[in-house]
């Protein structure tokens, strides 16, 4: 494998910041990894592939109906344009080419108006959709969600994310109240989300995954939901989605994921402390550097390594640091988010425990050099 890296003179990564599409997201399990293969390895009927793999994750996930796309982009391009055009034959490919006189209007709670490495906004008008704010930047009621409803309304869109504003915003099943009460369908962003049953629970229309992030599947994306919406969804590879065509070999390996991700046991926040004790250890004999483990801010079963600079005792400013750990031979990637407080996270999802070493010595050369 490292000849792969010789070959294009790339450069070699460790990954403690989690799943971060800038560095390729995740690595899929080898029973993924076959399933891909086998499909690059076969011919089908791509109807009945699409139609099959999605009828069985629907089964997995207790859905009517679910689709694989090309990534969640890809799927929230496609659910706005089924909401559109619905049965519509001549809009269906004439999205951008005519003038729509169907409602096209998507609204979403401003505070989710997001930028999660391309704006929420770009892949609504590429859905030929045209997004209404509703409430303000930090705050989303019910009744302000609603206010915004017109007769040009196509659909609520809900993004359920870390980078969205959290407080004072209304639930997704609030949303999918005021959706029912409208007779529109809610349209669920849950991209990065670890709960692939509970938002369509809650009364979402459609629900949407990126199959390559919790999941752990190839480059990919996951919508599921009611049998009709996702029919037009799947419509959409006559019209726009055409041009994010997923392969048949990304089709068979999410669906893989998603099996083995729902019956493989996960790795325990208990055994993330044990993989991480000894660095924890050898961090805290440095001068100036102070480790513990810390748990996910959002509950999840998740334990991480936060380390805390004494920037005046080391010399330099976390930022300098983190900058220079990526910029070393061995480009080293931190959860970042708190440099500015002197502390950055580790993510042991992805790294073993001589990359754990690695990233040791790493940080131990660099403070002799400033010393
Ligand atoms: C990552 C992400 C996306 C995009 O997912 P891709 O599969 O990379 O297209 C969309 N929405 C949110 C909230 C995300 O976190």
């Amino acid at each position: 494998m490292s000849s792969i890296y010789e070959k294009y003179n790339l450069k070699q990564v460790i990954n403690t910041s989690g799943r971060m599409t800038i560095l390729g997201v995740s690595t899929p399990s080898p029973t993924v990894i076959d399933a891909v293969d086998y499909g690059l390895n076969h011919y089908f009927e791509m109807k009945d592939l699409v139609d099959k793999t999605g009828a069985y994750i629907a089964r997995l996930l207790n859905a009517e109906d679910a689709v694989v796309v090309s990534c969640a982009s890809a799927g929230i391009a496609q659910s706005v344009a089924a909401v559109i055009v619905r049965d519509n034959a001549n809009l269906l490919v004439n999205l951008h080419s005519a003038p729509v006189n169907e409602p096209r209007e998507i609204v979403l709670p401003r505070g989710h108006n997001v930028n999660f490495g391309a704006p929420v906004d770009t892949m609504v008008a590429l859905g030929g959709g045209k997004v209404v704010e509703a409430g303000y930047a930090n705050e989303c009621s019910p009744q302000q969600l609603a206010a915004c409803i017109t007769p040009q309304t196509a659909a609520i869109l809900y993004v359920k994310s870390h980078h969205c504003v959290q407080k004072s915003m209304l639930s997704v099943e609030q949303a999918a109240e005021v959706a029912r009460q409208h007779n529109l369908p809610l349209i669920v962003d849950a991209a990065a989300e670890e709960d692939l049953t509970s938002y369509y629970q809650m009364g979402a229309d459609l629900v949407i995954y990126s199959g390559a992030k919790a999941i752990e599947g190839p480059t990919s994306g996951l919508v599921l939901g009611k049998k009709q919406y996702v029919s037009w969804v799947k419509q959409q590879s006559g019209g726009i989605g055409r041009a994010m065509k997923v392969g048949k070999e990304g089709i068979l390996g999410l669906t893989q994921a998603i099996e083995s991700y729902l019956t493989q046991e996960k790795t325990s926040g208990a055994q993330m402390v044990e993989r991480m004790s000894a660095f924890i250890a050898n961090l805290n004999t440095l001068h100036g550097v102070s480790a513990q483990t810390v748990w996910d801010s959002a509950g999840r079963d998740i334990a991480r390594a936060e380390i805390t600079f004494d920037e005046a005792a080391i010399g330099i400013s976390t930022s300098e640091m983190v900058q220079a750990l990526k910029n070393g031979e061995i480009a080293i990637y931190f959860r970042g988010y708190k440099a500015n407080e002197g502390k950055i996270e580790v993510d042991v999802r992805s790294v073993d425990e001589a990359q754990l070493m690695t990233v040791f010595t790493c940080i131990k050369h660099l403070l002799e050099k400033q010393a």
